[in-house]
């Protein structure tokens, strides 16, 4: 099976490709959504966010997801606390995944995560992409979501690692600022190079 990974920042177009690549068979693993969904079913590790965090993210003596976003996208440190706790678990999520899709003899498997080289999760993946986005089209893609405002979405983006370092990370790069069906041809010619 081989084990790719997608990244890119925020609005770039990551979800947009693991779903193309999930149409034509790929396995997926959105690390963002299993992250949540891991985080709201563990109670252990509620309990070290809170301890780590204190009073600022619980309501009712309960962890607030709420919360506790607008506390790690308060700066580079909690942001760094946080991803020091919830990444050694995600990153065992993700290789339990490898594992149970490799057995059952899939081709290709996807991480669609924002912060592969952050985490060091290149290292357990065959290879990675990259979207590239211009940073305005990102800002209008995101704002379109409208769960985010102008300001939140713009402190997001300061605190992921910068598109340059990104590039030189990355094993391929597809920029993503046209239409979506030249996307797509992008995705459908990269499909083709690999080695599966
Ligand atoms: P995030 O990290 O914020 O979750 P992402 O990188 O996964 O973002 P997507 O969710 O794939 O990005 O794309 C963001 C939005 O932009 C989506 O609504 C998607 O449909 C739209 N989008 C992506 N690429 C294009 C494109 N080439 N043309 C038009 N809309 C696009």
């Amino acid at each position: 099976m081989f084990k790719l990974g997608i990244t890119g920042g925020i609005g770039s177009g990551k979800t947009t490709a693991a779903k193309y690549f999930e149409d034509i068979g790929a396995k997926i693993f959105n690390a963002d959504k299993e992250a949540k969904k891991h985080l709201k079913n563990t109670s252990s590790l509620q309990h070290k966010i809170i301890n780590a965090f204190g009073e600022a993210v619980t309501e009712n003596n309960k962890l607030s997801i709420k919360k506790l976003a607008e506390v790690a996208f308060s700066s580079k440190i909690e942001q760094e606390i946080l991803n020091g706790l919830m990444w050694p678990e995600v990153f065992i999520l993700i290789e339990n995944k490898i594992k149970e899709y490799e057995a059952q003899k899939n081709k290709l498997f996807i991480l669609d995560a924002a912060m592969i080289f952050e985490g060091n999760f290149e290292h357990i993946l065959d290879s990675t992409l990259l979207i590239s986005s211009k940073k305005e089209i990102r800002i209008k893609r995101a704002l379109k979501r409208r769960n985010l405002h102008l300001e939140q979405i713009q402190n997001r983006m300061s605190l992921q690692m910068i598109e340059a370092d990104k590039k030189k990370c990355a094993d391929y790069i597809i920029e993503n600022n046209g239409i979506l069906e030249d996307f797509h041809e992008s995705l459908k010619k990269y499909h083709k190079s690999l080695p599966i």
